[in-house]
C-alpha cells in the first residue's frame, strides 16, 4: 500500500490537494459541511414505506438534524429480496423527498448504477457514493456531469490514497462538491463477532492534513453494532470530524436492513444533547 506522495500532492491530487489552510465549504440545502459546525444526518438505513419515512423524518429534525437519508436503492450482500430484505427503487426515493420537504430537511440517497445518476440527481439534494463503489470509475464519472453534491464512502479496503483518487476522479468530471465519509475498515480482529470493521477515526486529521474537502463519519455502518454508535459519534466530533451519518429507526430491531446499527428515537435524542455538550466546549454548533 503506498502512502500519498508529495508527487501526489502536486500531481494526481492537484484538484483536491490542500492549498494553504484553505478549506472548503459544501452546500446541500441550507446545509453546510466544512465551516466548524457538526452536521448530523439521520434516518433509515432503507425507506421501508412512505409513513416510516416521513415519521423518522419528522423524529430525526426534531431532535435536531440537519438533513434526512435513506437508501432506495441497496447494495445488499445478496442478490435475493424478500418481504424482509427489500428496497423500494424510484418509489421509495420519491417517499424520502417527500418526507425531507415536510421535515424541511435536504435529502441524501445512494446511487448504486451509473445509468440512474440522472434521474435520482433531479430528486435529490445529495448523492451517496457507497463503500463498494468508491473506485466505480463511470458512476463517479456520470456523478460529476450532474453537478449535485456528493457523499463518497471509503471502501473498507481502501487506502487514503486509494480514497481521495476517488475524490479526485469526481472534481475532474465535473463534481463541485465531495464531502468524504469514513465507513470502517477491515482489519484482521475486531472487538466483538458482530462488528464488522473497525473504525479508522485517525483518518480525519489524517485526510485533513492533505486535502481541502469536509469530512464525516459513519458510526452505524463502520461499527455495525448499536452499543458503539453513540460513542464513535462522540469521538467523530470530538476528533474534528465535519459530521456523522446516522441509521435511526422507530423500532431498531425490527429495521429491514441493519436492524443490530439503528438508533431509536430516544436514543438518537439523548445522543444529540451529549454532541451538543461537547460542541459547546470545542465552540462548534451541532446538527441545526
Ligand atoms: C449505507 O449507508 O446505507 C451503506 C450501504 O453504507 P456503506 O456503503 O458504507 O456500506
Ligand atoms: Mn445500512
Amino acid at each position: 500500500m503506498k502512502d500519498v506522495s508529495e508527487q501526489d500532492l502536486a500531481g494526481n491530487l492537484r484538484r483536491i490537494a490542500k492549498q494553504g489552510d484553505a478549506r472548503s465549504v459544501v452546500q446541500v440545502g441550507d446545509v453546510k459541511f466544512g465551516d466548524g459546525s457538526f452536521v448530523v444526518i439521520g434516518g433509515p438505513c432503507t425507506v421501508e414505506s412512505r409513513e416510516q419515512v416521513i415519521d423518522i423524518a419528522i423524529a430525526v429534525k426534531a431532535a435536531g438534524a440537519s438533513m434526512l437519508r435513506g437508501g432506495a436503492f441497496k447494495p445488499l450482500t445478496f442478490p435475493y429480496r424478500s418481504q424482509t430484505v427489500f428496497e423500494l427503487g424510484m418509489e421509495g426515493l420519491k417517499f424520502l423527498r417527500e418526507a425531507g420537504d415536510r421535515a424541511g430537511l435536504p435529502i441524501v440517497s445512494e446511487v448504486t448504477d451509473a445509468r440512474r445518476v440522472p434521474e435520482m440527481a433531479a430528486i435529490c439534494d445529495m448523492l451517496q457514493v457507497g463503500a463498494r463503489n468508491m473506485q466505480h470509475f463511470g458512476l463517479l464519472e456520470e456523478l460529476g456531469k450532474v453537478k449535485k453534491p456528493v457523499l463518497l464512502k471509503r471502501h473498507f479496503g481502501a487506502s487514503l490514497r486509494d480514497w481521495l483518487g476517488a475524490a479526485e476522479y469526481l472534481i475532474h468530471h465535473g463534481a463541485e462538491q465531495v464531502v468524504l465519509c469514513e465507513r470502517g475498515i477491515v482489519a484482521p480482529h475486531t472487538h466483538v463477532p458482530t462488528s464488522r470493521f473497525i473504525v479508522d477515526l485517525q483518518v480525519v486529521p489524517a485526510a485533513q492534513e492533505i486535502t481541502h474537502l469536509p469530512i464525516i463519519v459513519d458510526p452505524s455502518h463502520s461499527t455495525f453494532r448499536r452499543t458503539f454508535v453513540a460513542p464513535v459519534s462522540r469521538a467523530a466530533l470530538a476528533i474534528g470530524a465535519d459530521g456523522i451519518i446516522l441509521d435511526v429507526h422507530p423500532t431498531p430491531e425490527k429495521a429491514a436492513v441493519d436492524p443490530l446499527q439503528a438508533l431509536s428515537y430516544p436514543a438518537f435524542e439523548t445522543l444529540m444533547q451529549e454532541l451538543r455538550g461537547i460542541g459547546t466546549a470545542l465552540h462548534r454548533s451541532v446538527g441545526r
